[in-house]
């Protein structure tokens, strides 16, 4: 860790950082923010500066799982150093100390205030507390303690902010997000199963840069991050457009990377920067690897039937991308349900009429090979994507 009065391009220059790459950096963050390019300087100049944020990281009923993500960032990556920049005062799952002596140390920096308070896991309230205690406290007074002196609370991953998978029915613990409980402060969500720690880290640079939260949207998820829905940025959604959609695993649309919506995509009902950010340092992400998105930015998404097709009722293509109407090639029923579709959500609710007609229809792809869907039979996937079975959230 370094020293106080060590700032972030300082502790990078240590690690064998150059210049160039802090630049970089501060070029990144502001990209990842949304900002405009000028307002790389103004971070590059925030972070130049020798001052350290004081943070207290809360675990709760969770998995480690949001720790492991901002932890695991290949290194020397900044996301690491921006967490040494900072002063991580507690953090039960990466701090030296333990049991008591644990403890007092968040509780001196409770009383010192001034601090940014990170949530991980949710608060489970039922029963007085008795399903999740540390240091003889409940997650209930855990977070009332130390959201009492904070400058802002960020809540990180799913179960901090919605409850997450303790929430899921029947929820026996009566699970909540940091949102439900602290009503006083400032709160942030970073959702995610996990939450993505170059969200985390935007938002803490956006922090030390302009001295506040970013803007929100309704659910407190800063709008950088989950401000559009992965559906309109997903590099399968020429896929979608053209009525190209995977039916089983493994088959040929799936091998050619084809739309995952009919394998029960969650991305036109998802708002999360998945499509741009990725993950493990831009390697790769859920869709990107051949899976449907599960929606783990969104509220009750474990209640969700993973793999049973959402009912769509909008899901407008961009302005920017050519009409399904000017295809020249062989078109497939899903291609033509989609263009009376585009056409029909244009017109209002004939829009969803077709796509329950698409979710619903009978005839196999004729792309894909009666041998090649053989053990996940066509007629055997449809069954299952009746629309009124379909229970999947709506917007
Ligand atoms: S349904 Fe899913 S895989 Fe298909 S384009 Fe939308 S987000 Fe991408």
């Amino acid at each position: 860790m370094p020293h106080q009065g060590t700032s972030l391009e300082q502790a990078l220059s240590r690690r064998g950082v150059s210049r160039r790459e802090f630049l970089a950096f501060c070029g990144m963050m502001a990209a990842a923010l949304a900002l405009p390019k000028r307002a790389s300087a103004m971070i590059e100049e925030a972070l130049a500066t020798p001052k350290r944020l004081p943070v207290i990281w809360l675990e709760l009923q969770d998995c480690a799982g949001c720790t492991e993500a901002f932890l695991r960032s290949s290194s020397p990556t900044a996301a690491e150093i921006v967490l040494d920049v900072l002063s991580v005062d507690y953090h039960e799952t990466i701090m030296a100390a333990s049991g008591r002596r644990a403890e007092e140390a968040k509780e001196a920096a409770i009383q010192a205030g001034g601090y940014l308070l990170v949530v991980e896991g949710s608060i489970s309230p039922a029963d007085n507390g008795v399903y999740c205690c540390i240091g003889g406290k409940s997650s209930v007074a855990l977070v009332e303690e130390a959201a009492a002196n904070a400058v802002a609370v960020v809540a990180v991953g799913n179960c901090a902010t919605f409850g997450g998978l303790p929430k899921a029915s029947p929820n026996p613990t009566g699970a909540i997000g940091v949102m439900d409980l602290v009503k006083d402060k400032p709160v942030l969500n970073i959702p995610g199963c996990p939450m993505n720690p170059v969200n985390l880290t935007a938002t803490v640079v956006h922090f030390l840069t302009f001295g506040a939260l970013p803007e929100m949207d309704s659910l407190h998820r800063p709008l950088f991050a989950f401000g559009h829905l992965i559906h309109n940025n997903c590099e399968r959604r020429g896929h979608f457009d053209a009525g190209e959609f995977v039916r089983a695993w493994g088959d040929v649309g799936h091998r050619a990377g084809w739309c995952l919506y009919q394998m029960g995509c969650k991305g036109p009902i998802s708002s999360h920067n998945c499509p741009a950010v990725r993950y493990n340092d831009g390697t790769n992400w859920p869709i990107g690897a051949g899976h449907p998105c599960i929606g783990c930015s969104e509220p009750d998404f474990w209640d969700w039937p993973t793999y049973e097709p959402i009912v769509l009722q909008e899901a407008t293509p961009p302005l920017t991308y050519p009409s399904t109407e000017n295809v020249v090639r062989e078109v497939t029923p899903e291609g033509a349900a989609i263009t009376g579709g585009t056409l029909g959500l244009i017109a209002g609710a004939v829009g969803a009429f077709a796509y329950s007609t698409m979710t619903g229809r009978k005839e196999s792809n004729p792309e894909v090979g009666e041998e090649e869907v053989e053990g996940h039979g066509v007629e055997e996937h449809e069954e299952a994507e009746e629309p009124e079975e379909s229970a999947g959230k709506q917007e």
